[in-house]
C-alpha cells in the first residue's frame, strides 16, 4: 500500500468511527393515530412520574424529523441515561403540568380565569383540535388565545413535544438547554415540568 494510499485508508477508517459515534444514539420509530414518535431508551434509564416537557413556544412552530437525531443526540448528552421521547403531531394538543395545575390568570389585567369558563373555553377549542386558540375574557374583555394565558404551574400547547423521563432533570441548567435546543431547531421552546 502507498503512503497516501494508506493515509486516505486511516481517514476513511476515522471518518467511519466518527459516523459511528454519531449513530450510536438508537432511536426507534414508531407511528402514533396522529403522528410520529421517536424513543431513545437507554439500558439504565429509570422509570418516574415526573416528566420533563420540551416544547415550541409558538403553537405554530414544531420540531421537525430532520432535527430528530440532532436534538435526542443533544439532549442524551446534557441528561445522561434518560428516557427521551420526540413526538410530532399533525395537530396541536394541551400540554398541561399534571398534578402542579393550580390556576390560570388573564395577562392582561392579571385577574384569576374562573376554571368553569377555562374548561368551556377548552372545550370549545378542542373540539377543532386546538386550531384556533384565540378567546374573549369576562375580565376585562381583553382578545387573548389559550396559550397566552398565565397558567401556574406553566403549561403550553404544542404540535410537537420532547419528554425526558426523570425527576433529576430538575438539576439541569434549563436556559442552557433551551439555548442548546434553539440553536439545532431555530425557535425559541419552553419546559413544561409535568407530574402525574
Ligand atoms: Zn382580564
Amino acid at each position: 500500500m502507498g503512503k497516501m494510499k494508506k493515509l486516505k485508508y486511516i481517514f476513511m477508517i476515522s471518518i467511519l468511527g466518527l459516523l459511528c459515534c454519531k449513530t450510536n444514539t438508537k432511536i426507534a420509530e414508531k407511528k402514533t393515530d396522529t403522528g410520529v414518535e421517536f424513543e431513545y431508551k437507554p439500558t439504565k434509564a429509570a422509570f418516574s412520574d415526573f416528566q420533563t416537557i420540551i416544547i415550541p413556544k409558538n403553537p405554530n412552530n414544531s420540531y421537525s424529523r430532520e432535527n430528530v437525531s440532532k436534538l435526542i443526540d443533544y439532549l442524551s448528552k446534557q441528561v445522561i441515561n434518560k428516557e427521551i421521547n420526540l413526538s410530532i403531531d399533525s395537530s396541536v394538543s394541551f400540554v398541561d403540568c399534571g398534578q402542579e395545575f393550580e390556576k390560570v390568570f388573564c395577562p392582561n389585567c392579571g385577574k384569576e380565569i374562573d376554571l368553569d369558563f377555562w374548561h368551556e373555553l377548552m372545550e370549545k377549542a378542542s373540539a377543532n383540535d386546538f386550531s384556533d386558540l384565540t378567546i374573549q375574557t369576562k375580565c376585562c374583555n381583553t382578545s387573548t388565545n389559550l396559550n397566552s394565558l398565565r397558567y401556574i404551574a406553566d403549561c403550553g400547547f404544542a404540535k410537537s413535544k420532547i419528554i425526558i423521563y426523570d425527576p433529576e432533570t430538575r438539576k439541569i441548567n434549563q436556559n442552557e438547554l433551551l439555548v442548546g435546543i434553539k440553536r439545532i431547531c431555530g425557535f425559541d421552546s419552553k419546559i413544561i415540568k409535568t407530574h402525574y
